[in-house]
C-alpha cells in the first residue's frame, strides 16, 4: 500500500472513530483519518455523535458542565497537530540517516582515493 496516498473510506471512517477518541491511530491512520473527516460532511456528523457518547456520558454522570462541540473542534486541532509533528520528526530522523550515510560514503571514497 502506498502510505503517502493513504485514503480511508466512510465505511473505515466509523470503524476507526473509536480508536481516534481514544488516541489509539498510528500517524498514518490518523492523518487519512483527518483528511476524511475534512472532506466528508456524513463523517463529522456521526464523530460528533460518537464523541457525544464517548465523552459525553462520563461527563453528565459527575454532572461536569461542558461544551462537547468546541471540546471535540479543540481535540481534532490537537491531533492534526500531533500528526504534522510526527511527519516532521520523522522526515528529520530520515534525514538525519541520509546525512550520515553520506558522510560514511564519502569517508569510504576518501580512503580509496588516498589510502
Ligand atoms: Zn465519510
Amino acid at each position: 500500500m502506498d502510505r503517502d496516498n493513504y485514503v480511508i473510506n466512510c465505511k473505515t471512517f466509523e470503524k476507526l472513530i473509536h480508536d481516534f477518541l481514544a488516541d489509539r491511530l498510528d500517524n498514518d491512520t490518523e492523518e487519512a483519518f483527518i483528511a476524511h473527516l475534512e472532506g466528508c460532511e456524513n463523517c463529522r456528523e456521526e464523530l460528533s455523535i460518537q464523541y457525544l457518547v464517548y465523552a459525553g456520558l462520563p461527563k453528565l454522570e459527575t454532572g461536569e458542565t461542558f461544551n462537547l462541540n468546541n471540546e471535540l473542534i479543540s481535540k481534532i486541532e490537537s491531533e492534526r497537530n500531533h500528526v504534522i509533528r510526527r511527519k516532521k520528526l520523522t522526515n528529520l530522523a530520515y534525514s538525519m540517516e541520509m546525512i550520515t550515510i553520506c558522510a560514511v560514503i564519502a569517508s569510504f571514497v576518501l580512503l580509496a582515493i588516498f589510502a
